[in-house]
């Protein structure tokens, strides 16, 4: 696909390549059992990508959008082509009249938190059961008495019953168990809630366990085409690469110091280039002195000191011909040469989620289809 020409005059842009979101919503249908939903997860701004542009493409194969909160859920209304909005994690005491006018599905750990909202009017939920994550839910133990509660509150409809996995991507073992119990304990509620869908995989569940034999699968991180687990990498297509400009080309001498702290100092003379991203927008200063590099011209310089609020120096010296203005690659593909964003998250001690959704407004979001 050629590159459509991007603006001389952008500093730095994340490019979002949607024939591969569309490739990879088909990469996780096939993993899936026939009739099996696909839960689309575009919180925090589809993961960096822009909500709305990336809902706009997954639609199609989406039974239902995840968000975080309800503004999420108010901007993608929009643009969700029909399909539904489950907020997937709870309100504000403040935030559910507005929640239940929307007509949103949300998430509740509790039949006294289901009653608050349909204080406000019907209300469809997400009864969340906690089976391990110790983050929202109710206790395993007691979900089923507090079903009961739930099934006799008047303008509550159970949309769903779901869990989460905390270990999915480093605990099989632990996992199976899960889902094992979960698919128990929806046995029991199934008589409570007969319409009610049950879901539990996010996207390390969906490599290592399918569906999970549930109804619904919450898939988000590989919709964006980067596995959690290196050994699936190859079945996505990242949508995201981060590119910026070359702002600045300096011949240095011998003993020079770079950057804050002088922690680089050079040993021969060399040339550098200053690239304008820092961790202002999203650059993990932690990458620092920890082996990143970026590509220029297709060839992998490494990253000279630390990483500042707006920019960073790197080592160009074995690049022909660098300029002013030439492209750089800080996470994606320059020719044949690659950066996954998974290494970059490795170097700066953190994972993939947190690099692709901590990318900041000044970094402009380019679309190529
Ligand atoms: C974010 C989220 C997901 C998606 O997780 P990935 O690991 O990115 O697939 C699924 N379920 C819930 C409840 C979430 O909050």
């Amino acid at each position: 696909m050629p590159n459509p020409i991007v603006p001389e005059d952008l500093r730095s842009w994340a490019e979002i390549d949607l024939g591969a979101l569309r490739h990879n919503i088909c990469r996780v249908r096939e993993r899936l059992g026939p009739g099996v939903g696909i839960l689309s997860v575009v919180k925090a701004n589809a993961y960096g990508h822009g909500a709305l542009r990336a809902a706009g493409v997954l639609a199609e194969g989406t039974a239902i959008f995840g968000v975080a909160n309800l503004r999420e859920a108010m901007e993608l209304a929009p643009v969700a082509g029909g399909r539904d909005i489950m907020l997937l994690s709870p309100c504000l005491p403040g935030e559910r009249r507005e929640a239940v006018l929307g007509g949103h599905v949300v998430t509740v750990s509790s039949a006294a938190e289901a009653a608050a909202y349909a204080a406000f009017g019907r209300v469809r939920v997400n009864f969340k059961i906690d089976t391990g994550m110790g983050r929202v839910g109710c206790d395993a133990g007691t979900a089923e008495s507090e079903a009961a509660d739930l099934a006799r509150l008047d303008g509550v409809e159970v949309h769903s019953v779901s869990t989460h996995l905390p270990s999915a991507d480093e605990d099989d073992r632990f996992t199976a168990r899960q889902l094992r119990d979960f698919v128990v304990l929806r046995e029991a509620l199934r008589g409570v809630f007969p319409r009610a869908k049950f879901h539990a995989v996010n996207s390390a569940g969906v490599l290592t366990n399918g569906d999970g034999g549930l109804e619904i699968a919450r898939p988000g991180l590989i919709l964006y085409g980067v596995s959690p687990l290196p050994a699936f990498q190859s079945v996505f297509r990242p949508v995201m690469s981060w590119k910026a400009r070359v702002a600045l080309v300096r011949d240095m001498p011998a003993g020079a110091g770079i950057s804050y702290g002088r922690t680089f100092i050079s040993t021969k003379p060399m040339r550098t280039v200053v690239v304008p991203v820092g961790y202002a927008d999203g650059f993990p200063r932690q990458a620092s002195g920890n082996g990143a590099g970026v590509l220029v011209r297709g060839v992998r310089c490494s990253l000279l000191g630390r990483v500042t609020m707006d920019q960073i120096i790197v080592d160009a010296t074995g690049v022909e011909g660098v300029v002013e203005g030439d492209e750089v690659t800080l996470f994606g593909k320059d020719g044949d040469a690659e950066i996954p964003v998974s290494e970059l998250a490795a170097q700066s001690g953190t994972i993939a989620w947190d690099i692709l959704t901590g990318i900041g407004r000044r970094v402009e979001r380019f679309y190529r289809d």
